[in-house]
């Protein structure tokens, strides 16, 4: 990186993520209008807003699947893109991101499994192509995770012969198997049958249990109560509230967040 590039002041520990006046824009379409927000190390960080309000593209952009416009973007203390007005783009080469994207795993609504590969060939995919694991650990690895998310029994399994939930879990095993420093999920039960919700929830919270960094785009309530630290309410592309889930989600100080929240509670 050139001496241009500005490094993140921290009061002490490094958040996993911070955004400064993060922006993307589709076209002409403004869909972030500048994002601020820091997550920690080792935090459940909940985010919620109705649809359309750019939850899923800030996911995106923290994953390298966007590309942001202007503002800072920070990842485990690295620039992920930033540009000021004046300043020149600062991007990160293709392989800066491959590395990169290693280290962060993400589930999405629809569980996007390889449909031709059974739950442990899914989960050993990704360690064996890309970062060379030996197809013998890997597969070692991936059954003790399968166990970890309660699907010991179906390593053989093609994902149309499990339920959304079950599949839900692999594709959380799938995304542990990269061993992420950084793991985000975009409504992971949203498609689910909500008998298979609790299931997929108790994975999470495990996982939540076991230190891991957490960014959770969810509309379970319940669920960012009880496991998260902190929880945003966004809004057309900006913040507009924060702080620690029970008092967001109980005294919210916005009309627009006690709005929402009278849909979803
Ligand atoms: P959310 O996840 O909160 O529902 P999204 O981040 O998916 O919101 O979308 C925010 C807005 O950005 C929506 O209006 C959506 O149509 C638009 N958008 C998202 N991705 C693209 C894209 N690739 N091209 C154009 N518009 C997009
Ligand atoms: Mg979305």
């Amino acid at each position: 990186m050139s001496d241009s590039v500005p490094t993140m002041t921290t009061g002490g520990q490094v958040p996993m993520v911070r955004a400064e006046a993060v922006h993307k824009s589709f076209g002409p379409v403004e869909v972030l209008k500048g994002i601020d927000l820091d997550v920690r190390q080792g935090e459940v960080f909940c985010l919620i807003g109705p649809s359309g309000s750019g939850k899923s593209t800030f996911l995106r952009c923290i994953n390298h699947l966007e590309k942001i416009n202007a503002g800072r973007l920070y990842v485990d203390g690295e620039l992920v893109g930033y540009r000021q007005r004046g300043e020149k783009l600062h991007e990160l080469k293709d392989s800066e991101v491959a590395l990169r994207r290693r280290d962060i795993g993400m589930v999405f609504q629809r569980f996007n499994l390889f449909p031709h590969k059974t739950a442990l060939e899914n989960i050993i995919e990704a360690p064996t192509q890309v970062k060379g694991v030996p197809k013998a650990a890997a597969r070692e690895q991936a059954r003790a995770l399968l166990e970890r998310v309660g699907l010991a029994d179906k390593a053989d399994s093609y994902p149309a012969q499990l339920s959304g939930g079950q599949q839900q879990r692999v594709a959380i095993a799938r995304a542990l198997a990269m061993e992420p420093k950084l793991m985000l999920f975009d409504e992971p039960t949203s498609a689910l049958d909500p008998e298979l919700v609790g299931d997929v929830l108790d994975v999470m919270r495990d996982l939540a249990e076991s230190g891991m960094t957490m960014i959770v785009v969810t509309h379970e309530m319940g669920f960012a109560r009880e496991v998260g630290d902190s929880l945003v309410f966004m809004d057309g592309g900006v913040v507009v509230e924060s702080g620690h889930p029970r008092e967001v989600l109980t005294t919210p100080r916005h009309e627009r967040t006690r709005a929402f929240l009278s849909k979803v509670l």
